[in-house]
């Protein structure tokens, strides 16, 4: 894909709504009419499903067009709209409606016999938004830059991949053999724009919530700066905490070795020991090896974690207690499997950082093999256990039918590309965003596109 030394521009799927109400707060076009204050569009039901037909009223003014529609800012830099009745936080406790305001063009398309709103703005435009929202000002400004430069790569890539044909959103082991159940999951492309406003992308609220002038400036400072392999923009990953070393991209999603994204040791002394052995992973994980994320500095933390204070500090080094009761109804509920009472639970394969990608769990009534490591955390824990990479202990030890299993883990997330507490404890020590990257992206380079 070429970039032409142009910042390409992005669509971001808004809500669905069978109408939409705005206020444009400014002038802007449609087809040859110039609109400007509250507008309401309605999808005409007469004509559903065959493009779609639209009336809109603005203030005394009332039309109908063909859709998709697209309202265009007469002046991109001045021109701001709100859409009004947003729901945020869907699915959560709290989820309630708002009005948001956007910068660029809004363009309305018809979706299932309803109008979906999509939001196209300039793509630096749309990073300041999403990276004010998730990154905190306290943060080293290298660390920001790293952090910057790493979503836009991730972004391209991601556009990239989609003007190639799409991604492989995830997958199931073909063979229908009830003794192995290996899951992965990645982003799954979206029909009719790049990507959506809600955590299934990355979380977008316009220019609704504060940009935070640090977070700004280190997006603008790099601005068209990514990460290239080979010529091509890396689909850079980040996780929370590798937990001494970072996990190798075809290990977690679709088995296509991304070679920036490797298994390495994150900082320390010495070579990294194979952990793919069970000996060395044992070893590996029970220790405290010398790390980027090995951190008990409260202010460097703070800088990544999103509710400090809530949130546990444990996740370089974790520990977990699963009840023989406990873990059978979690494995049913989690995942369908039903196997009995659980005699052990045994990793058969591990990626380069210790993570388990395949887990043998073998009860009184059958035995299954658990993957990836996605499906593995999530069939273990209420929630999501921190990584895959875990020591098993039977209580009592050598019982053949346990009464409980103690797991005893390192690190928090896939362990895939960025490892954040390590990047942000890099930043604190005065390490360059450069240095930072390419610690992290192995073999990768840094160049501006536009
Ligand atoms: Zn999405
Ligand atoms: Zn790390």
């Amino acid at each position: 894909m070429k970039w032409n030394n142009q910042e390409p521009e992005i669509a971001v799927g808004l809500l669905r709504a069978p109408d939409i109400q705005v206020t444009l707060h400014g002038s802007y076009r449609l087809n040859e009419e110039l609109l400007s204050g509250r507008v309401t569009f309605s999808l005409d039901k007469e004509h559903k499903g065959a493009g779609g037909l639209l009336s809109y009223r603005a203030g005394q003014k009332t039309g109908e067009t063909a859709l998709p529609l697209t309202l265009v800012p007469v002046n991109y830099d001045q021109e701001v709209v709100e859409v009004h009745q947003i729901t945020i936080g869907i699915d959560f406790h709290w989820q309630r409606k708002e009005d948001q305001r956007f910068r660029g063009s809004l363009r309305l398309v018809e979706e299932g016999g309803q109008l979906r709103v999509i939001n196209v703005l300039k793509l630096e435009d749309y990073l300041v938004s999403v990276i004010s929202s998730e990154m905190k000002a306290t943060a080293s400004a290298e660390f920001l830059k790293a952090h910057a430069i790493m979503s836009r790569s991730w972004l391209l890539a991601q556009l990239q991949k989609a003007a190639e044909g799409g991604n492989a959103a995830g997958a199931a082991d073909q063979d229908n053999n009830p003794e192995r159940h290996i899951r992965w999951y990645d982003r799954e492309d979206h029909a009719l724009f790049d990507v959506c406003a809600d955590d299934h992308c990355q979380r977008y609220q316009g220019l609704t919530r504060a940009t935070e002038p640090r977070v700004e400036a280190a997006v603008r400072e790099t601005s068209g700066q990514v990460l290239l392999y080979n010529d091509r923009v890396c689909d850079a990953r980040f996780s929370k905490c590798c937990g001494g070393a970072t996990e190798s991209f075809e290990e977690v999603w679709e088995p296509i070795p991304h070679p920036y994204l490797g298994s390495w040791r994150d900082g320390g002394q010495g070579d990294l020991p194979n952990l793919r052995k069970e000996e060395q992973a044992t070893a590996w994980i029970l220790g405290q090896p010398e790390a980027w994320c090995r951190t008990s500095d409260r202010e460097v933390l703070a800088q990544v974690l999103n509710d400090y204070d809530q949130e546990t500090q444990d996740f370089f080094r974790w520990e977990v207690v699963l009840s023989q009761q406990e873990l059978q109804r979690l494995l049913k509920e989690k995942i369908g499997l039903e196997l009995g009472a659980i005699q052990s639970l045994r990793p058969l394969k591990r990626g380069g950082s210790g993570r388990i990608s395949e887990l043998e769990i073998t009860g009184t009534q059958g035995r299954c093999v658990v993957g990836k490591e996605l499906e593995i955390r999530k069939a273990l824990s209420p929630s999501h256990l921190y990584s895959s990479a875990f020591v098993v202990e039977a209580q009592p030890a050598g019982a053949a039918l346990p009464e409980a299993f103690r797991l005893r883990g390192a690190g928090w997330g896939h362990g895939v590309g960025l490892c954040q507490i390590g990047a942000a404890v890099m930043g604190a020590a005065g390490k360059d965003h450069t240095r930072i990257l390419l610690h992290y992206f192995r073999g990768a380079a840094l160049k501006k596109l536009y």
